[in-house]
Protein backbone atom coordinates (compact mmCIF):
# COMPACT_ATOMS: atom_id res chain seq x y z
CA UNK A 1 0.00 0.00 0.00
CA UNK A 2 1.32 3.48 -0.42
CA UNK A 3 0.47 6.48 1.53
CA UNK A 4 1.27 10.28 0.76
CA UNK A 5 1.46 12.87 3.81
CA UNK A 6 0.31 15.49 2.03
CA UNK A 7 1.46 19.21 2.39
CA UNK A 8 2.93 18.78 6.10
CA UNK A 9 5.73 20.96 7.15
CA UNK A 10 8.86 18.16 7.80
CA UNK A 11 11.06 18.18 9.91
CA UNK A 12 13.62 15.93 10.29
CA UNK A 13 15.78 15.78 12.25
CA UNK A 14 18.60 14.19 11.45
CA UNK A 15 19.38 16.49 8.66
CA UNK A 16 20.72 20.28 8.78
CA UNK A 17 17.87 21.62 6.74
CA UNK A 18 14.75 22.90 8.75
CA UNK A 19 11.30 22.80 8.07
CA UNK A 20 10.14 21.81 4.96
CA UNK A 21 7.01 21.97 3.23
CA UNK A 22 6.39 18.59 1.30
CA UNK A 23 5.25 15.29 1.07
CA UNK A 24 6.26 12.34 2.67
CA UNK A 25 5.39 8.82 1.15
CA UNK A 26 5.31 5.73 2.74
CA UNK A 27 5.32 2.05 1.35
CA UNK A 28 5.83 -1.47 2.95
CA UNK A 29 5.70 0.62 6.29
CA UNK A 30 8.87 2.43 5.85
CA UNK A 31 9.73 5.93 3.96
CA UNK A 32 9.99 5.83 0.27
CA UNK A 33 11.28 8.83 -2.24
CA UNK A 34 8.26 10.11 -4.12
CA UNK A 35 7.52 7.70 -6.96
CA UNK A 36 8.47 9.09 -10.19
CA UNK A 37 5.99 6.47 -12.46
CA UNK A 38 3.42 9.24 -11.46
CA UNK A 39 1.58 6.44 -9.24
CA UNK A 40 -1.43 7.87 -6.96
CA UNK A 41 -1.37 7.26 -3.05
CA UNK A 42 -3.83 4.83 -2.01
CA UNK A 43 -3.69 6.38 1.55
CA UNK A 44 -4.15 10.25 1.30
CA UNK A 45 -3.58 12.05 4.42
CA UNK A 46 -3.94 15.80 4.17
CA UNK A 47 -1.61 17.15 7.18
CA UNK A 48 -1.92 20.70 5.30
CA UNK A 49 0.69 23.50 7.93
CA UNK A 50 0.90 20.45 10.53
CA UNK A 51 4.13 19.40 11.89
CA UNK A 52 5.50 16.43 10.77
CA UNK A 53 8.06 14.63 13.07
CA UNK A 54 9.60 10.85 13.59
CA UNK A 55 7.80 8.96 16.28
CA UNK A 56 9.73 9.88 19.69
CA UNK A 57 12.16 7.92 21.46
CA UNK A 58 12.31 7.14 25.32
CA UNK A 59 15.81 6.61 26.51
CA UNK A 60 14.95 6.00 30.14
CA UNK A 61 12.04 4.81 31.53
CA UNK A 62 10.79 2.34 33.84
CA UNK A 63 8.33 0.17 32.47
CA UNK A 64 8.80 -3.26 33.24
CA UNK A 65 10.52 -5.43 35.50
CA UNK A 66 10.00 -6.52 39.31
CA UNK A 67 10.22 -3.16 40.93
CA UNK A 68 7.79 -1.47 38.67
CA UNK A 69 5.14 -4.12 39.40
CA UNK A 70 5.95 -3.84 43.29
CA UNK A 71 5.53 -0.29 42.82
CA UNK A 72 1.84 -0.99 41.60
CA UNK A 73 1.83 -2.97 44.70
CA UNK A 74 2.10 0.24 46.43
CA UNK A 75 0.41 2.67 44.05
CA UNK A 76 -3.25 1.74 44.76
CA UNK A 77 -4.38 5.30 45.43
CA UNK A 78 -2.87 6.72 42.35
CA UNK A 79 -4.83 3.99 39.97
CA UNK A 80 -8.16 4.54 41.75
CA UNK A 81 -7.39 8.34 41.46
CA UNK A 82 -6.24 8.23 37.74
CA UNK A 83 -8.63 5.38 36.46
CA UNK A 84 -11.49 7.36 35.49
CA UNK A 85 -10.28 9.22 33.57
CA UNK A 86 -8.57 6.89 31.27
CA UNK A 87 -9.33 8.67 28.28
CA UNK A 88 -10.82 6.41 25.60
CA UNK A 89 -8.46 3.29 27.18
CA UNK A 90 -10.16 -0.25 27.52
CA UNK A 91 -9.08 -1.54 31.04
CA UNK A 92 -7.54 -0.31 34.34
CA UNK A 93 -4.91 0.09 36.27
CA UNK A 94 -4.29 3.46 35.00
CA UNK A 95 -1.88 5.01 37.58
CA UNK A 96 0.36 7.63 36.38
CA UNK A 97 3.26 6.56 37.93
CA UNK A 98 2.92 3.25 37.60
CA UNK A 99 0.21 1.75 34.64
CA UNK A 100 -0.70 -1.36 33.69
CA UNK A 101 1.28 -2.47 30.45
CA UNK A 102 -1.32 -1.65 28.35
CA UNK A 103 -1.98 1.98 29.52
CA UNK A 104 1.77 2.66 28.94
CA UNK A 105 2.16 1.57 25.37
CA UNK A 106 -1.71 3.51 25.19
CA UNK A 107 -0.01 6.63 26.45
CA UNK A 108 3.09 6.72 25.28
CA UNK A 109 1.76 6.31 21.32
CA UNK A 110 -1.30 8.89 22.09
CA UNK A 111 1.71 11.48 22.86
CA UNK A 112 3.82 10.49 19.77
CA UNK A 113 6.50 8.06 21.15
CA UNK A 114 7.03 4.85 19.53
CA UNK A 115 10.12 3.75 21.10
CA UNK A 116 10.70 3.16 25.01
CA UNK A 117 13.71 1.63 27.11
CA UNK A 118 13.12 -0.07 30.49
CA UNK A 119 17.02 0.75 31.31
CA UNK A 120 17.18 -1.63 34.74
CA UNK A 121 16.64 -4.87 33.72
CA UNK A 122 18.55 -7.90 36.62
CA UNK A 123 19.84 -10.85 34.80
CA UNK A 124 17.74 -13.30 37.20
CA UNK A 125 14.91 -11.23 36.44
CA UNK A 126 15.36 -10.89 32.34
CA UNK A 127 12.52 -13.30 31.61
CA UNK A 128 9.97 -11.77 33.28
CA UNK A 129 10.72 -8.20 32.40
CA UNK A 130 10.41 -9.27 28.26
CA UNK A 131 8.00 -11.12 29.07
CA UNK A 132 6.20 -8.24 30.61
CA UNK A 133 7.23 -5.41 28.26
CA UNK A 134 5.73 -7.75 25.38
CA UNK A 135 2.84 -7.04 27.23
CA UNK A 136 3.43 -3.33 26.22
CA UNK A 137 1.30 -2.63 23.09
CA UNK A 138 2.38 -0.73 20.22
CA UNK A 139 5.74 1.08 21.11
CA UNK A 140 8.94 -0.67 20.21
CA UNK A 141 10.89 -1.69 23.41
CA UNK A 142 14.66 -3.02 24.55
CA UNK A 143 16.33 -3.03 28.06
CA UNK A 144 19.72 -2.36 29.71
CA UNK A 145 20.93 -5.33 31.48
CA UNK A 146 21.98 -4.46 35.00
CA UNK A 147 25.78 -5.07 35.60
CA UNK A 148 28.22 -4.15 38.03
CA UNK A 149 26.98 -5.56 41.80
CA UNK A 150 26.52 -8.85 40.02
CA UNK A 151 28.77 -11.40 42.23
CA UNK A 152 30.51 -13.05 39.28
CA UNK A 153 31.72 -9.68 37.92
CA UNK A 154 32.98 -8.50 41.50
CA UNK A 155 34.70 -11.44 41.79
CA UNK A 156 36.32 -11.76 38.70
CA UNK A 157 37.52 -8.41 39.04
CA UNK A 158 38.95 -9.35 42.57
CA UNK A 159 40.69 -12.08 41.18
CA UNK A 160 42.15 -10.07 38.79
CA UNK A 161 40.62 -11.33 35.57
CA UNK A 162 41.60 -9.54 32.22
CA UNK A 163 39.77 -7.14 30.16
CA UNK A 164 39.24 -9.73 27.58
CA UNK A 165 36.98 -12.20 30.03
CA UNK A 166 35.19 -9.69 31.79
CA UNK A 167 34.21 -8.49 27.53
CA UNK A 168 33.33 -12.01 26.94
CA UNK A 169 31.35 -12.27 30.16
CA UNK A 170 29.71 -8.85 29.31
CA UNK A 171 28.52 -10.33 25.95
CA UNK A 172 27.42 -13.82 27.50
CA UNK A 173 25.08 -11.45 29.90
CA UNK A 174 23.90 -9.76 27.17
CA UNK A 175 23.29 -12.36 24.61
CA UNK A 176 21.75 -14.53 27.90
CA UNK A 177 19.06 -12.00 28.77
CA UNK A 178 18.68 -9.94 25.21
CA UNK A 179 19.47 -7.14 26.32
CA UNK A 180 20.14 -3.63 24.00
CA UNK A 181 22.72 -2.34 26.45
CA UNK A 182 24.44 -2.35 29.79
CA UNK A 183 23.60 -0.54 32.69
CA UNK A 184 25.69 0.16 35.90
CA UNK A 185 23.57 0.93 39.12
CA UNK A 186 25.78 2.73 41.92
CA UNK A 187 29.21 0.81 40.60
CA UNK A 188 29.88 -1.70 43.69
CA UNK A 189 27.27 0.44 46.38
CA UNK A 190 24.07 -2.27 46.26
CA UNK A 191 26.92 -5.15 46.81
CA UNK A 192 28.43 -2.90 49.84
CA UNK A 193 24.96 -2.91 51.02
CA UNK A 194 24.53 -6.42 51.35
CA UNK A 195 27.62 -5.89 53.84
CA UNK A 196 25.71 -2.90 55.58
CA UNK A 197 27.62 -0.33 53.97
CA UNK A 198 25.33 2.92 53.60
CA UNK A 199 27.71 4.42 50.44
CA UNK A 200 30.35 3.32 48.23
CA UNK A 201 32.99 6.29 47.30
CA UNK A 202 34.46 6.10 44.13
CA UNK A 203 38.01 4.69 45.46
CA UNK A 204 36.62 3.29 48.01
CA UNK A 205 37.06 -0.75 48.21
CA UNK A 206 34.35 -2.55 48.12
CA UNK A 207 34.35 -3.99 51.72
CA UNK A 208 33.22 -7.76 50.37
CA UNK A 209 35.29 -8.26 47.31
CA UNK A 210 37.58 -5.08 47.66
CA UNK A 211 36.72 -4.07 44.29
CA UNK A 212 36.42 0.34 43.80
CA UNK A 213 33.45 1.72 41.93
CA UNK A 214 36.03 3.32 39.45
CA UNK A 215 37.35 0.12 38.43
CA UNK A 216 34.04 -1.33 37.42
CA UNK A 217 32.82 1.57 36.01
CA UNK A 218 36.33 2.47 33.46
CA UNK A 219 36.03 -1.90 33.05
CA UNK A 220 32.23 -2.12 31.82
CA UNK A 221 32.84 0.95 29.85
CA UNK A 222 35.73 -0.44 28.00
CA UNK A 223 33.76 -3.82 27.46
CA UNK A 224 30.86 -1.65 26.29
CA UNK A 225 32.93 0.31 23.52
CA UNK A 226 35.44 -3.13 22.65
CA UNK A 227 32.13 -5.14 22.00
CA UNK A 228 30.69 -2.52 19.59
CA UNK A 229 27.23 -2.19 21.40
CA UNK A 230 25.77 1.02 20.07
CA UNK A 231 24.55 2.42 23.27
CA UNK A 232 27.48 3.47 25.74
CA UNK A 233 27.54 2.07 29.26
CA UNK A 234 24.52 3.62 30.85
CA UNK A 235 25.60 4.71 34.08
CA UNK A 236 23.52 5.26 37.46
CA UNK A 237 26.33 7.43 39.79
CA UNK A 238 26.99 6.18 42.98
CA UNK A 239 25.99 9.08 45.85
CA UNK A 240 22.53 9.72 44.42
CA UNK A 241 20.29 12.15 45.91
CA UNK A 242 23.51 13.17 47.74
CA UNK A 243 24.20 16.49 48.83
CA UNK A 244 27.69 17.42 47.13
CA UNK A 245 27.61 14.55 44.89
CA UNK A 246 28.44 16.42 42.38
CA UNK A 247 32.51 15.45 43.01
CA UNK A 248 31.68 11.52 42.29
CA UNK A 249 29.74 12.50 39.20
CA UNK A 250 32.72 14.49 37.57
CA UNK A 251 35.01 11.63 38.99
CA UNK A 252 32.64 9.02 36.98
CA UNK A 253 33.19 10.95 33.99
CA UNK A 254 37.22 10.90 34.91
CA UNK A 255 36.80 7.19 35.65
CA UNK A 256 35.52 6.70 32.06
CA UNK A 257 39.36 7.22 30.90
CA UNK A 258 37.50 8.75 27.29
CA UNK A 259 35.08 5.70 26.88
CA UNK A 260 31.90 6.31 25.51
CA UNK A 261 29.48 6.92 28.59
CA UNK A 262 25.85 7.73 29.28
CA UNK A 263 24.81 9.62 32.59
CA UNK A 264 21.32 9.16 33.40
CA UNK A 265 19.50 10.65 35.65
CA UNK A 266 22.01 13.47 35.94
CA UNK A 267 19.41 16.17 38.00
CA UNK A 268 19.58 13.47 40.82
CA UNK A 269 23.83 13.58 40.71
CA UNK A 270 24.67 17.55 40.47
CA UNK A 271 24.01 18.68 43.65
CA UNK A 272 26.74 21.09 45.78
CA UNK A 273 26.80 21.94 49.40
CA UNK A 274 26.54 25.63 49.11
CA UNK A 275 24.43 27.56 51.78
CA UNK A 276 22.58 27.84 54.85
CA UNK A 277 20.99 24.59 54.21
CA UNK A 278 24.13 22.46 52.61
CA UNK A 279 22.10 21.82 49.80
CA UNK A 280 22.55 23.83 46.32
CA UNK A 281 22.99 23.39 42.32
CA UNK A 282 25.85 22.20 40.92
CA UNK A 283 24.25 22.03 37.47
CA UNK A 284 26.78 24.20 35.98
CA UNK A 285 29.34 22.36 36.99
CA UNK A 286 28.17 19.50 35.40
CA UNK A 287 27.11 21.24 32.07
CA UNK A 288 30.51 22.83 31.43
CA UNK A 289 32.12 18.71 32.18
CA UNK A 290 29.38 17.72 30.08
CA UNK A 291 30.04 20.29 27.34
CA UNK A 292 34.03 19.60 27.10
CA UNK A 293 33.70 15.89 27.40
CA UNK A 294 32.33 15.02 24.19
CA UNK A 295 32.11 10.89 25.31
CA UNK A 296 29.33 12.04 27.74
CA UNK A 297 25.70 12.45 27.42
CA UNK A 298 23.11 12.71 30.12
CA UNK A 299 19.39 12.21 30.51
CA UNK A 300 18.28 14.79 32.85
CA UNK A 301 15.38 12.69 35.22
CA UNK A 302 13.71 15.97 35.46
CA UNK A 303 11.32 16.51 38.74
CA UNK A 304 7.61 17.37 38.39
CA UNK A 305 5.88 18.41 41.12
CA UNK A 306 3.28 15.96 42.27
CA UNK A 307 2.85 11.99 43.99
CA UNK A 308 4.85 9.67 42.23
CA UNK A 309 6.59 6.49 43.32
CA UNK A 310 10.49 5.90 43.26
CA UNK A 311 11.72 2.63 42.67
CA UNK A 312 15.31 1.82 42.17
CA UNK A 313 18.02 -0.82 41.92
CA UNK A 314 20.43 1.45 43.79
CA UNK A 315 18.86 -0.16 47.47
CA UNK A 316 21.49 2.35 49.04
CA UNK A 317 19.72 5.12 47.79
CA UNK A 318 16.12 3.73 48.52
CA UNK A 319 16.91 2.63 52.40
CA UNK A 320 17.96 6.68 52.95
CA UNK A 321 14.83 7.59 50.78
CA UNK A 322 12.62 5.63 53.00
CA UNK A 323 12.36 8.38 55.46
CA UNK A 324 10.84 10.60 52.70
CA UNK A 325 7.89 8.02 52.16
CA UNK A 326 5.18 9.63 51.49
CA UNK A 327 2.71 7.73 52.22
CA UNK A 328 4.55 6.08 54.67
CA UNK A 329 5.33 2.81 53.23
CA UNK A 330 8.41 0.87 51.42
CA UNK A 331 10.01 -2.29 50.12
CA UNK A 332 13.58 -3.27 49.96
CA UNK A 333 14.88 -6.65 48.62
CA UNK A 334 17.84 -8.52 47.29
CA UNK A 335 17.65 -10.25 44.09
CA UNK A 336 19.65 -12.99 43.85
CA UNK A 337 23.62 -12.87 43.37
CA UNK A 338 22.85 -9.80 40.80
CA UNK A 339 21.52 -6.62 42.63
CA UNK A 340 18.31 -5.42 44.33
CA UNK A 341 15.63 -2.75 44.04
CA UNK A 342 13.98 -0.24 46.34
CA UNK A 343 10.67 1.01 46.16
CA UNK A 344 9.28 4.51 48.14
CA UNK A 345 6.57 6.53 47.21
CA UNK A 346 7.11 10.20 46.93
CA UNK A 347 5.49 13.44 46.43
CA UNK A 348 7.74 16.28 44.94
CA UNK A 349 6.55 19.49 46.45
CA UNK A 350 7.07 22.92 45.25
CA UNK A 351 6.91 24.76 48.23
CA UNK A 352 9.42 22.49 49.66
CA UNK A 353 13.16 23.75 49.08
CA UNK A 354 14.60 20.33 47.97
CA UNK A 355 12.20 19.77 45.77
CA UNK A 356 11.89 23.06 44.27
CA UNK A 357 15.58 23.23 43.89
CA UNK A 358 15.63 19.94 42.18
CA UNK A 359 13.18 21.02 39.48
CA UNK A 360 15.48 24.12 38.89
CA UNK A 361 18.30 21.87 38.93
CA UNK A 362 16.96 19.90 36.11
CA UNK A 363 15.70 22.66 33.82
CA UNK A 364 19.28 24.22 34.30
CA UNK A 365 21.28 21.63 32.99
CA UNK A 366 18.83 21.43 30.12
CA UNK A 367 19.67 24.95 29.53
CA UNK A 368 23.23 25.04 30.03
CA UNK A 369 24.53 21.72 28.15
CA UNK A 370 24.88 23.08 24.95
CA UNK A 371 24.70 20.08 22.41
CA UNK A 372 21.24 18.42 21.97
CA UNK A 373 22.44 15.40 20.49
CA UNK A 374 23.60 14.86 23.79
CA UNK A 375 21.28 15.39 26.64
CA UNK A 376 17.80 13.63 26.25
CA UNK A 377 14.50 14.40 27.78
CA UNK A 378 13.73 11.81 30.68
CA UNK A 379 11.96 12.46 34.05
CA UNK A 380 13.21 8.74 35.08
CA UNK A 381 9.86 8.12 34.84
CA UNK A 382 8.71 7.45 37.21
CA UNK A 383 11.52 8.64 39.81
CA UNK A 384 11.14 12.30 39.29
CA UNK A 385 7.80 11.95 38.19
CA UNK A 386 5.71 10.33 35.15
CA UNK A 387 6.16 10.23 31.86
CA UNK A 388 2.88 11.46 30.82
CA UNK A 389 3.85 15.29 31.70
CA UNK A 390 6.83 15.37 28.93
CA UNK A 391 4.74 17.78 26.71
CA UNK A 392 5.16 20.02 29.89
CA UNK A 393 8.70 19.95 29.86
CA UNK A 394 8.65 20.38 26.20
CA UNK A 395 6.74 24.07 27.08
CA UNK A 396 8.86 24.60 29.61
CA UNK A 397 12.13 24.29 27.65
CA UNK A 398 10.47 26.25 24.29
CA UNK A 399 9.10 29.14 26.75
CA UNK A 400 11.19 31.69 28.76
CA UNK A 401 8.02 33.31 29.81
CA UNK A 402 6.63 30.49 31.14
CA UNK A 403 9.15 29.33 32.85
CA UNK A 404 9.68 32.67 34.51
CA UNK A 405 5.75 32.07 35.41
CA UNK A 406 6.63 28.64 36.69
CA UNK A 407 9.43 29.49 38.60
CA UNK A 408 7.56 32.33 40.66
CA UNK A 409 5.56 29.94 42.32
CA UNK A 410 8.40 27.82 44.04
CA UNK A 411 9.86 27.89 47.15
CA UNK A 412 11.51 31.58 47.22
CA UNK A 413 15.05 30.51 48.73
CA UNK A 414 15.36 27.69 46.03
CA UNK A 415 14.14 30.25 43.55
CA UNK A 416 16.91 32.39 44.51
CA UNK A 417 19.53 29.66 45.06
CA UNK A 418 19.04 28.61 41.16
CA UNK A 419 20.83 30.31 38.21
CA UNK A 420 17.54 29.79 36.18
CA UNK A 421 16.25 33.18 35.98
CA UNK A 422 19.40 34.09 34.33
CA UNK A 423 18.61 31.49 31.42
CA UNK A 424 16.75 32.56 28.43
CA UNK A 425 18.09 30.02 26.10
CA UNK A 426 14.87 28.82 23.98
CA UNK A 427 14.51 25.42 22.94
CA UNK A 428 14.08 25.61 18.90
CA UNK A 429 11.43 22.61 17.44
CA UNK A 430 14.54 21.37 15.72
CA UNK A 431 16.30 21.24 19.25
CA UNK A 432 13.15 19.45 20.68
CA UNK A 433 13.21 17.00 17.50
CA UNK A 434 16.62 16.24 17.93
CA UNK A 435 17.14 15.49 21.68
CA UNK A 436 13.86 13.56 22.09
CA UNK A 437 14.02 11.39 18.41
CA UNK A 438 17.25 11.88 16.47
CA UNK A 439 19.69 11.82 19.56
CA UNK A 440 18.35 8.93 21.05
CA UNK A 441 17.96 6.85 17.97
CA UNK A 442 21.80 7.93 17.35
CA UNK A 443 22.52 7.10 20.62
CA UNK A 444 20.83 3.38 20.66
CA UNK A 445 22.16 2.24 17.18
CA UNK A 446 18.74 2.56 15.56
CA UNK A 447 19.63 3.81 12.31
CA UNK A 448 16.54 3.72 10.66
CA UNK A 449 14.29 5.62 13.43
CA UNK A 450 14.56 9.42 14.25
CA UNK A 451 14.53 10.59 10.60
CA UNK A 452 12.29 10.84 7.91
CA UNK A 453 14.55 10.15 5.07
CA UNK A 454 13.50 6.92 2.52
CA UNK A 455 14.60 3.65 4.00
CA UNK A 456 13.51 5.13 7.97
CA UNK A 457 11.00 3.29 9.44
CA UNK A 458 7.27 4.97 9.06
CA UNK A 459 7.05 5.60 12.61
CA UNK A 460 5.38 9.63 12.74
CA UNK A 461 4.21 11.75 14.64
CA UNK A 462 2.27 14.75 13.34
CA UNK A 463 1.32 17.78 15.24
CA UNK A 464 -1.44 20.42 14.43
CA UNK A 465 0.38 23.80 15.69
CA UNK A 466 -1.52 25.10 18.44
CA UNK A 467 -0.71 28.54 20.80
CA UNK A 468 -0.38 25.53 23.67
CA UNK A 469 2.44 23.77 23.56
CA UNK A 470 1.62 21.59 25.93
CA UNK A 471 -1.76 20.83 24.54
CA UNK A 472 0.44 20.54 21.06
CA UNK A 473 2.96 17.75 22.25
CA UNK A 474 0.29 15.87 24.69
CA UNK A 475 -2.15 15.07 21.56
CA UNK A 476 -0.64 14.34 18.02
CA UNK A 477 -2.98 15.05 15.36
CA UNK A 478 -2.15 11.68 13.98
CA UNK A 479 0.18 9.16 14.93
CA UNK A 480 1.86 6.53 12.56
CA UNK A 481 3.56 3.10 13.50
CA UNK A 482 5.25 1.19 10.90
CA UNK A 483 2.84 3.19 8.33
CA UNK A 484 -0.14 2.10 10.03
CA UNK A 485 -2.62 4.84 11.52
CA UNK A 486 -2.35 4.17 15.34
CA UNK A 487 -3.45 7.32 17.02
CA UNK A 488 -5.86 10.12 15.64
CA UNK A 489 -6.31 13.00 17.92
CA UNK A 490 -5.74 11.05 21.13
CA UNK A 491 -7.97 8.79 20.35
CA UNK A 492 -6.12 5.05 19.51
CA UNK A 493 -7.64 3.22 16.32
CA UNK A 494 -4.85 0.46 16.18
CA UNK A 495 -3.22 -1.73 19.05
CA UNK A 496 -0.80 -3.78 17.17
CA UNK A 497 2.69 -4.97 18.99
CA UNK A 498 6.06 -3.62 18.87
CA UNK A 499 9.38 -5.32 18.47
CA UNK A 500 11.98 -5.63 21.32
CA UNK A 501 15.42 -4.30 20.00
CA UNK A 502 18.49 -6.20 21.32
CA UNK A 503 22.19 -6.27 20.27
CA UNK A 504 24.19 -9.74 20.14
CA UNK A 505 27.84 -9.19 20.56
CA UNK A 506 29.98 -12.14 20.25
CA UNK A 507 32.48 -13.84 22.50
CA UNK A 508 34.70 -16.43 23.33
CA UNK A 509 32.65 -19.21 24.54
CA UNK A 510 35.46 -19.87 26.77
CA UNK A 511 33.75 -17.89 29.58
CA UNK A 512 30.85 -20.18 29.84
CA UNK A 513 33.18 -23.01 31.46
CA UNK A 514 33.90 -20.44 34.67
CA UNK A 515 30.05 -19.26 34.14
CA UNK A 516 29.17 -23.16 34.29
CA UNK A 517 30.87 -23.92 38.16
CA UNK A 518 29.46 -20.18 39.45
CA UNK A 519 25.97 -21.45 38.62
CA UNK A 520 26.33 -24.68 40.17
CA UNK A 521 27.96 -23.67 43.20
CA UNK A 522 25.73 -20.29 43.95
CA UNK A 523 22.62 -19.66 41.76
CA UNK A 524 19.08 -20.95 42.14
CA UNK A 525 18.60 -21.35 38.73
CA UNK A 526 20.67 -24.04 36.40
CA UNK A 527 23.27 -22.62 34.10
CA UNK A 528 21.22 -24.09 31.12
CA UNK A 529 17.82 -22.46 31.97
CA UNK A 530 19.32 -18.94 32.81
CA UNK A 531 19.83 -17.54 29.48
CA UNK A 532 16.61 -17.08 27.27
CA UNK A 533 16.21 -18.95 24.35
CA UNK A 534 15.38 -16.82 20.80
CA UNK A 535 12.91 -19.57 20.31
CA UNK A 536 11.57 -19.48 23.66
CA UNK A 537 11.27 -15.42 22.95
CA UNK A 538 8.82 -16.24 19.43
CA UNK A 539 7.11 -18.70 20.81
CA UNK A 540 6.29 -16.04 23.84
CA UNK A 541 4.98 -13.55 21.26
CA UNK A 542 7.81 -11.34 21.48
CA UNK A 543 9.41 -10.16 17.78
CA UNK A 544 13.19 -9.64 18.35
CA UNK A 545 14.99 -7.06 16.31
CA UNK A 546 18.35 -7.30 16.34
CA UNK A 547 20.54 -4.33 16.21
CA UNK A 548 24.30 -4.34 14.57
CA UNK A 549 27.28 -4.09 16.63
CA UNK A 550 29.96 -1.80 15.29
CA UNK A 551 33.03 -3.29 14.04
CA UNK A 552 34.82 -4.22 16.94
CA UNK A 553 35.03 -0.77 18.71
CA UNK A 554 38.77 -1.26 19.70
CA UNK A 555 40.46 0.38 22.30
CA UNK A 556 40.44 4.08 22.31
ZN1 LIG B 1 16.01 5.12 36.18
Amino acid sequence: MLTRLTGGTVLDPSEAAGETSRDLWIEEGRIVAPPEDGRRPDRDYDVTGQLVLPGAIDIHSHIAGGKVNLGRLLAAADHRRNGERAEALLRGGGGLATPSTFITGYRYAAMGYTAVFEPAMVPSNARAAHLEMADVPIVDKGAYVMLGNDEFLLRRLAEGAGQSEINDYVAWMMQATAAHAVKVVNAGGISAFKFNARGLGLDEKGPHHGVTPRIIIRTLARAVHELGVPHPLHVHCNDLGIPGNITTTLATIDAAEGYPIHLTHAQFHCYGTEGRRRFSSAAALLAEAVNRNTNVSIDVGQVVFGPTMTLSGDTQAQFRTRRHAHPDTWISMDIECDGGCGIVPFRYRDRNFVNALQWAIGLELFLLVEDPWRVFLTTDHPNGGPFASYPQLVKLLMEPAWRAECLAQIHSAARKASLLSSLDRRYTLREIAIMTRAAPARSLGLADRGRLTPGALADIAVYAPEPDLEAMFREPALVLKGGAEICRRGRLVAVPMGATQLVRPGYDRQVEKRLRRFFDDHMTIGFAQFPLGQQELAEAGLRLEERECAEAGGRL
